[in-house]
């Protein structure tokens, strides 16, 4: 990268979190930041053509965000850091990119410690060595505001949005909302512009059965959180009028975690660390099937180890709690037609189950 260059920031796209890391890269490091256009299939094919055959497809799909990125400008990018071998794949995104002649700035993230936002500020020098702790500070304050805020939302419009009257219009306000985010300046903005459209979202009409179909998703990090790579696994399941839980976001698994009350409930399932969302997703699967949920949906991509060690731990829970689950693996050879007849097959076995226990 030309040294004078002006630096014009990229993280991976992932969920709706590129609204909050704008605000931190823009108001706080006082730096340009792109937002890679959405994640679609070309994103994959571009990833999954200069990625090794068997790695996960969150590197897939980072490789293909990376290079959209640059050529929508981006000249620096940030790594993002992990527990699994996504900790290391930084690296070897940064190998890949120079070997394609690809002149840009790297900032691995990997370095940096997820659950104390000081580790940061050394990363984030290197993007703007003329750093200002307090701007970058109450920017990070923000910032965090706003993941907690939009995973708020998120979780509500995820349980309701099945039953609106009219359809389309919890959809529409939830992207008013996330395009409204970009205007905040404070995290008192944050705040009020959230309560603004949760009111709006709670006006919305809905109908919802007595008996409601709860389902729990569980899974890997990347795969729930990114709705492209799992299909939108989740409009789908909610537009058969199903209440859908999602534990796994940014607040509940970085800013509020508690690996030890996690390890205690789920201490006659597992003995030892397992690693990367392992441990989240036993102990939401067992959470959810004590309290009687209909059914629970594990989605990972191919070739993720932590999850498919999670997997038999899973099945004993399924035969323990006499609840059903639907494993998905994803990658980008999965097949549309196949995840729309899997879920019809789940959808009608636990109807037929709810009836039978009526
Ligand atoms: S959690 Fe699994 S899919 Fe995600 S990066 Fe790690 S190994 Fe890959």
């Amino acid at each position: 990268m030309k040294t004078k260059e002006p630096c014009r920031v990229a993280f991976p796209r992932f969920g709706n979190y590129h609204i909050p890391l704008e605000f931190l890269f823009t108001k706080g490091l006082g730096v340009e930041y792109i937002t890679p256009p959405p994640s679609t299939k070309k994103t994959l094919e571009i990833g999954s053509k200069y990625s090794p055959d068997y790695v996960c497809s969150p590197f897939k799909f980072n490789l293909g965000n990376y290079i959209e990125a640059i050529e929508a400008g981006a000249n620096t990018l940030v790594q993002t850091g992990g527990t699994c071998r996504l900790g290391y794949y930084g690296e070897l995104h940064e190998q890949i990119l120079k070997d394609l002649g690809y002149d840009v700035k790297f900032v691995n993230m990997s370095k940096a410690n997820y659950r104390n936002p000081l580790t940061f500020y050394n990363e984030f020098k290197k993007v703007n060595p003329n750093l200002n702790l307090a701007k970058v500070s109450s920017a990070l304050l923000t910032m965090l505001k706003m993941v907690e805020c939009i995973d708020n939302v998120d979780d509500y419009v995820r349980q309701n949005v099945g039953f609106e009257v009219h359809d389309g219009e919890m959809e529409k306000i939830h992207e008013a909302y996330l395009e409204a985010l970009k205007q905040v300046e404070t995290k008192k903005d944050v705040i009020k512009t959230t309560k603004t459209y949760m009111k709006k979202l709670k006006d919305v009409k809905t109908k919802k059965p007595k008996k409601l179909i709860r389902v729990g998703i569980v899974g890997e990090y990347y795969t729930i959180m990114e709705p492209f790579s799992n299909h939108f696994i989740e409009k789908e399941l909610a537009k058969k009028g199903i209440v859908i839980y999602r534990w796994m976001n940014v607040t509940n698994s970085i800013l509020h975690y508690d690996g030890k009350e996690q390890k205690k409930v789920i201490k006659n399932y597992v003995k030892y660390y397992m690693g990367a969302t392992s441990m989240s997703t036993v102990y939401k699967t067992l959470e959810w099937a004590k309290a009687g949920f209909d059914g629970i949906v594990h989605v990972k991509s191919f070739g993720c180890t932590p999850e498919i060690d999670a997997m038999p731990v899973l099945q004993k829970i399924s035969a323990d709690y006499k609840i059903p689950i639907l494993y998905f693996s994803f990658d980008s050879q999965t097949s549309e037609t196949g995840i729309q007849t899997r879920l019809e097959a789940f959808y009608d076995m636990i109807m037929m189950r709810k009836e039978k226990r009526k």
